[in-house]
């Protein structure tokens, strides 16, 4: 038995090398292993011998496979090297492998697009970091030393800075307008820019109100802006950004860094202004606050009232992503929900 598997041996280790491609070697494979390999059949019948010479016989046996399995992985590396893939004609009739790749988020997309319509109204864009300060966010803006959102209500105060105040008081921006003044103090006036970015308040989440969203937010500032030509810029926006005209309508509305300032509605488009949950049923949804600047934020720019005046606008980034798509809940906005979001694609 011992020649026999010699043999066996031998002649597996030259079909091996003599095999020239893979289909030759896969075939070699099958008739080295197969069950009606003659390993295999040594195998069988080793339950006629005695217990030394079954010890003996198995041993070899696994041995002659180990070299097998050995030489034919070489053999196979061998084959593949030297049949490189450019060597063989290309087939242009193979279907491509599709390549799966994320989309803008809704959100960041209309950033982009109200960018773009701005820029072609002359507007500069301009971001300053998150972190802000009571300095920043309330007392350049003309808000009373003791207007609630200075409290924990509204605003996340920093750590380690809550018994201080001004500059050295630090929050996460509850809102953009901060940044106005600071562009304002960099450059000067006259002046017209977005900034657009993410505030953070400490809200109770529903339907249309998250703790932390985008914000777009716009100011003009020249010598003689007229509460008309403010009308005129959102309207224009709007315009550009739905692509058609869009009902919109003012009211009065109070904000400290505007006087006078209005609530700028527009005809909810999730249900066509007859009522739905998005625009809590009247047809109308707030989407951006506005109003002609505060003496006493252009005081706080380093600007004289008397020279200079301006109009801001507010835009609700959600809000607007919202008529844009007839998306009904605000919180599918953040939810990082695939089977929503792949909807944008
Ligand atoms: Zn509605």
């Amino acid at each position: 038995m011992k020649e026999e598997l010699e043999a066996i041996s031998k002649q597996g280790l030259d079909e091996i090398a003599s095999a020239k491609t893979m289909d030759e070697l896969q075939e070699v494979k099958r008739n080295l292993f197969g069950k009606s390999s003659k390993l295999s059949e040594i195998t069988k019948s080793m339950g006629s011998l005695t217990p030394e010479m079954r010890k003996e016989v198995g041993m070899k046996v696994s041995e002659i496979r180990n070299l097998f399995t050995a030489k034919l992985e070489a053999k196979e590396q061998e084959i593949l090297e030297s049949n490189s893939v450019l060597n063989a004609p290309a087939d242009l009739t193979i279907p491509g492998k599709k390549v799966s790749g994320g989309s803008i988020h809704p959100i960041i997309q209309m950033c982009y697009d109200l960018n773009d319509a701005f820029a072609s109204l002359g507007f500069e864009v301009f971001s300053e970091d998150e972190i802000s300060s009571e300095k920043y966010a309330f007392d350049n803006l003309n808000f009373a030393p003791d207007h609630p959102a200075r409290q924990t209500m509204d605003t996340y105060w920093l750590e380690g800075t809550e018994n201080k105040n001004g500059a050295e008081r630090l929050c996460l921006r509850p809102h953009l307008t901060g940044g106005s003044v600071r562009y304002l103090l960099q450059h000067g006036a006259p002046a017209r820019f977005v900034y657009p970015g993410q505030v953070f308040r400490n809200e109770a989440v529903d339907a249309r109100h998250e703790r932390d969203f985008f914000q777009y937010e716009a100011l003009i500032v020249d010598k003689d802006i007229s509460f008309s030509s403010g009308i005129v810029m959102i309207q224009t926006i709007l315009e550009k950004v739905f692509g058609r005209k869009i009902n919109v309508r003012m009211r009065e509305g109070f904000f400290p860094f505007v006087e006078p300032g209005y609530e700028i509605d527009m005809e909810c488009l999730v249900c066509g202004g007859k009522g739905c949950k998005t625009c809590n049923h009247n047809g109308w949804i707030e989407v951006m606050p506005g109003g002609v600047i505060h003496p006493n934020v252009l005081k706080s720019a380093n600007l004289s009232p008397d020279e200079w005046t301006g109009f801001y606008i507010n835009i609700g980034l959600d809000r607007l992503v919202m008529m844009r798509y007839g998306v009904d809940d605000i919180r599918l906005l953040r939810s990082s929900d695939l089977r929503f979001l792949r909807q944008f694609n």
